[in-house]
């Protein structure tokens, strides 16, 4: 069966503009040249440090960022060639919930209101259905619908979260891209609110790209997972194969799993002490060889294939004899 998102070379550039004319200096490589499916009903997680092009790939999919290249077919039609008119219809199958709730919920507004916005925006019922479906909502993130008539600055972190996720959800759509969903909440709260959505998925049969900064905040709740590394898909696998058995240097170091004497030395020198390079100016052939402790000559010169090197099992690395370009 066809998956029911694929991306496939998807690009952003943004240009950095100089002097009165304002003549293109350079760009951006945000996102340069990612491609990846999932299929319905799963969760594929997103990781990579700030600046990877995580968020920015997760925008463009519901084209709030216009990619300056690549296709996005979703449920059978390419998003990047529809109108704007049509795009919006797709909105409604389409949702996104965001990292940090209280700036994403208009604080003068109830949540009653907030929650029967996108009902009104995509004429979804009659006033008298929009209520009770906001109430009916209410009530499955967890919130009673005694809320209904409360500010956002009245509830928690995780309750404005909940208040979020309803959000998202008010529609019926079929995919749901959560930006960090739980990254600003508190350890506690964020496994309360990871679990509220891993039981939404199984109730309404949702897909959800979950996107974070942490490979341990998408173990449990992914099918499978994709590291992004400076605009690109270092690696990307069945979470299983992903956390058991990295083969892409970065991923091993993320997870501290370096097959090497210390470890923790390597971690320290990897994360810790290397910088991420400037996105405008990107490493040269591989672009995590300036951190990496395997760089050899290739590396710098020739960039890796984004291949499959096991079933499932997709690397851009040359090690890996499949991402070495004939
Ligand atoms: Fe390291 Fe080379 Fe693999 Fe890049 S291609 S991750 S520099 S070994
Ligand atoms: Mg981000």
């Amino acid at each position: 069966t066809e998956p029911l998102l694929k991306v496939e070379g998807l690009k952003k550039y943004f240009p950095i503009k100089s002097g009165i004319l304002g003549q293109v200096k350079n760009y951006v490589k945000a996102v340069d040249d990612v491609s990846f499916t999932v299929n319905e009903g799963e969760t594929l997680g997103i990781v990579g440090e700030s600046g990877c092009g995580k968020s920015t790939t997760g925008r463009m999919l519901m084209r709030l960022l216009e990619p300056t290249e690549g296709k996005v077919f979703f449920d059978g039609k390419e998003l990047t060639s529809i109108s704007n008119a049509d795009m919006r219809k797709m909105r409604r199958d389409i949702q996104m919930v965001f990292q940090d709730p209280y700036a994403s919920l208009n604080p003068r507004h109830t949540i009653e209101k907030i929650l029967m916005e996108p009902l009104n925006v995509h004429d979804i019922g009659d006033p008298k259905e929009r209520k009770r479906k906001v109430h009916e909502f209410l009530e499955i993130v967890g919130l009673s619908s005694y809320h209904a008539k409360r500010y956002p600055h009245q509830f928690s972190g995780g309750q404005r979260q909940r208040i979020g996720i309803a959000r998202a959800l008010m529609t019926n759509p079929k995919l749901i891209i959560a930006d960090e969903p739980v990254s600003a909440l508190d350890v506690s709260i964020q496994a309360q609110v990871l679990n509220l959505m891993q039981d939404l998925q199984k109730e309404l049969k949702l897909t959800y790209i979950f996107i974070a900064h942490d490979l341990g905040v998408v173990r449990h709740i992914s099918d499978r997972v994709g590291v992004m590394y400076l605009g690109q898909m270092a690696e990307l696998a069945d979470s299983e194969a992903l956390y058991e058995k990295p083969l892409h240097p970065y991923t091993q170091a993320l997870l501290g799993a370096v097959p090497v004497p210390d470890p923790d030395f390597v971690r320290e020198e990897i994360i810790i002490k290397g910088d991420v390079p400037n996105p405008a100016n990107p490493p040269s052939g591989c672009r995590f060889h300036t951190r990496c402790p395997f760089k050899m000559d290739i590396c710098e010169t020739t960039v890796p294939i984004f291949a499959e090197v096991e079933k499932g099992h997709s690397v851009a690395c040359h090690l890996y004899e499949q991402s070495r370009p004939q």
